[in-house]
């Protein structure tokens, strides 16, 4: 999710009307906190339906292993909060996961996986079989955001590291990938003690640069479904920030946007801050792009149909009395629908280009990014009706959630795309007064991505691992 202008800077510096230095913080592609009030039926890659039976029979092939999972998380959870809190202290940004991944490969290996490292960067692939049957996956993201926490815990991260724009910022991890780790490690540690109540082949994996949407494709494209078992089933989780602890939600269907990620190099031609006639300022030029990419989604597409255009980053100059040669525009776009995609990108394309003509600049250099793009998230609705089926068994009925789409974006919807089944489900991590408080008007909830926001460990683990565990085993019956 884009971060906001607060954690950021947003410095502009001039002589008269000439801005010459724009510093902002940069866009990651990944969000979840803002629901769209509406339902779509959105054409999605097709995924392959898997033979489901109907939930209410699937109900008693897992029923008995619910008071053993409780059970074991029961002894494990003292360590599973310690490993998470040691994650949370420690985060490290996209692409470089390197501690949080030979962490999750020494767990896994402990409990008798067969264990593979560096698949697509730093990510963990983790097998165990256990007889003939059903192959799912079960996946964790590792990475951390280029945030400097302010939270007050004990276990607070204090890490620094270095961007990709090379700029030095604080680590935290505050999209909760922490606890999708430890959550993965206590479903693994759960599903090897109850080893003779499931069979079939578990594949779990960390995986790298979920943020900024390459690290799904990347495992991918060095075999994750080759070198490895192809499961038959994907599943994942995801913090809520919103939402209690003891509570889960979920859509049948779309549930994460199309995210893209667009750089724009304006051109211009550089000068003396004193003499703007005999240049071609590019930050004028960018900023008019800025302004008028704010028409697109309120003027183009039709009311009702989501989408969202985000400069997140604008960088150019480096000093008062300069005009540089060029500016640059980081923008993250979020749809739904492949049309409205379609129409929002080329949309962009055109806004930009007339800006540049219109100041007798050069076209600018338009970059989409496709290796960054994340498709959205599209449950398999089969899948989905099998698991919470399961949920509401567990949790209660009133505790399981369906909920529209969000503007979000994950790249789990990636393994979908490869045609296997998946199902993404969102965790809530809060105590329920605090949620409370903020429904009626009270202080609001910091969003994932805010330097202010924290799970409640244990609960939050507890419900993490009872539900994947239940979900794997569902999936698989002895
Ligand atoms: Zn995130
Ligand atoms: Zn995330």
């Amino acid at each position: 999710m884009p971060r906001t202008w607060k954690s950021g800077r947003f410095v502009m510096l001039g002589l008269a009307v000439t801005a010459v230095a724009i510093i902002a913080a940069p866009a990651t592609p990944c969000c979840r906190s803002l629901y769209v009030q509406q339902m779509f039926q959105v054409a999605a890659a097709p995924v392959q339906q898997a033979p489901v039976a109907p939930a209410k029979e699937q109900a008693k092939d897992w029923a008995p292993s619910v008071a053993a999972i409780k059970k074991k998380i029961d002894t494990e959870i003292t360590s599973l909060e310690e490993l998470y809190t040691q994650l949370h202290a420690n985060p490290e940004l996209s692409f470089q996961e390197k501690n949080s991944a030979a962490r999750v490969a020494k767990e896994l290996k402990a409990l008798g996986f067969e264990v593979t490292t560096d698949v697509g960067g730093h990510g963990v692939v983790a097998v165990l079989k256990n007889g003939a049957g059903p192959t799912v996956m079960v996946r964790a993201d590792m990475d951390a955001l280029p945030i400097t926490e302010t939270t007050g815990l004990p276990y607070a991260s204090k890490q620094q590291a270095r961007t990709k724009l090379g700029k030095e910022v604080g680590v935290m991890h505050a999209c909760g990938h922490d606890m999708h780790m430890t959550c993965l490690i206590g479903t693994a540690r759960t599903l090897t003690a109850l080893k003779d109540q499931w069979k079939g082949t578990l594949v779990m994996i960390g995986q790298p640069a979920e943020e900024v949407g390459g690290g799904a494709r990347r495992m991918i494209n060095d075999g994750l479904f080759k070198r490895f078992p192809r499961p038959d089933y994907c599943l994942g989780l995801h913090c809520e920030a919103k939402k209690p602890f003891g509570h889960v939600s979920f859509a049948e269907g779309l549930l994460c946007a199309n995210v893209d990620s667009i750089d724009i190099t304006v051109l211009g031609k550089g000068g003396h801050g004193s003499q703007p006639h005999s240049t071609i300022d590019p930050i004028v030029i960018a900023s008019r792009i800025v302004l008028d990419l704010q028409t697109l989604v309120s003027r183009e597409i039709q009311p009702g149909e989501p989408a969202v255009v985000t400069v997140g980053a604008f960088h150019a100059g480096a000093q008062h009395n300069i005009i540089p040669p060029e500016a640059k525009l980081h923008l993250t776009v979020r749809t739904l629908k492949d049309d409205v995609r379609k129409h929002v990108l080329d949309g962009i394309q055109r806004i930009a280009k007339a800006a540049a003509d219109a100041a007798r600049a050069p076209a600018p250099i338009i970059d989409i990014e496709q290796d960054d793009f994340t498709p959205a998230v599209f449950n398999d609705a089969a899948l989905a009706r099998k698991t919470t089926a399961v949920f509401r068994e567990i949790l209660g009925k009133d505790k399981v959630h369906e909920v529209p789409p969000t503007m979000g974006g994950e790249d789990f919807g990636r393994y979908g795309r490869e045609g296997i089944p998946i199902f993404f489900y969102f965790l809530g991590t809060l105590p329920a007064d605090r949620v409370a408080a903020a429904e009626k008007g009270g202080e609001p909830l910091p969003s994932l991505h805010s330097d202010k926001y924290y799970p409640t460990p244990e609960p939050s683990i507890r419900t993490g691992v009872l539900t994947m565990s239940a979900a794997v085993m569902n999936l698989m019956p002895k």
